[in-house]
């Protein structure tokens, strides 16, 4: 899980002799299961591009004991969001230790067009749309590494495990998160509809939409890279 939230990267522009990467602050929207966790990761990778999942910070803080972690607990068991406040507060903490406040990748943050007022100035809104059939489909079939929280998909012919239900990257057992399960699935959804989607509006001018009903492919990634490319700035 560790792994997966280090965001000590060099920041964007103070080393190019690493090559092509891109120094801007990225905000990713989309339901939950709508695949922008996995592509968070991708980008982040293509182009050194700290990726902070407000999730993993929240998972990661209940799995350290910190000090909100019993009220993180029950937000996540009941399917409701963690408030605006303990977010923010896990999150510039994060920012600031790893010195990335210049260059990141969001992955479930802001969910509120409160959050976005407090984030402050992004360079691209990336939403991913997809039917809310689809999203349910996606969730209850998604399974997660217990140990460094790499995520599979059991109806995803790219996202399948290489052996049943052990993770391709540490061999460690594949469970399915508690908030992936069914009667949690649809009180995330309606949260999200209620909570998120007056973001569109909100981010209209920065806003990228990506139709990723499909299952994410090599396509879906290419279409996102290269609209990234094409909007730099790259230093
Ligand atoms: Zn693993």
């Amino acid at each position: 899980m560790v792994e997966q939230m280090v965001c000590n990267h060099q920041v964007g522009g103070s080393n190019p002799s690493q090559g092509f990467f891109l120094k801007m602050k990225i905000v990713l929207i989309g339901g939950p299961g709508s695949g922008k966790g996995t592509m968070a990761k991708l980008i982040s990778k293509e182009f050194d591009i700290p990726h902070i999942s407000t999730g993993d910070l929240c998972r990661n803080h209940v799995k350290e004991k910190g000090k909100h972690s019993e009220y993180i607990k029950k937000c996540l068991k009941d399917g409701n969001l963690v408030s605006d406040e303990v977010t923010l507060e896990l999150l510039n903490e994060k920012l600031e230790k790893n010195d990335c406040e210049e260059n990141f990748i969001l992955d479930g943050f802001p969910r509120t067009i409160e959050q976005a007022k407090k984030l402050g100035d992004v360079d691209h809104v990336l939403f991913f749309n997809c039917s809310e059939d689809i999203l349910i489909r996606r969730l209850t079939s998604r399974r997660i590494c217990k140990n460094c929280g790499q995520i599979y998909n059991l109806k995803n012919k790219n996202l399948l495990p290489k052996i049943k239900n052990k993770c391709d990257k540490c061999s460690s057992e594949l469970i399915q998160r508690n908030d992936d399960k069914e009667e949690i699935i649809s009180s995330r959804i309606d949260v999200y509809k209620k909570q998120t989607k007056p973001l569109l509006q909100f981010y209209q001018e920065k806003l990228k939409e990506f139709d990723v009903s499909k299952d994410m492919d090599d396509n879906s990634m290419k279409e996102i890279f290269g609209f990234l490319r094409m909007n730099g700035p790259v230093v």
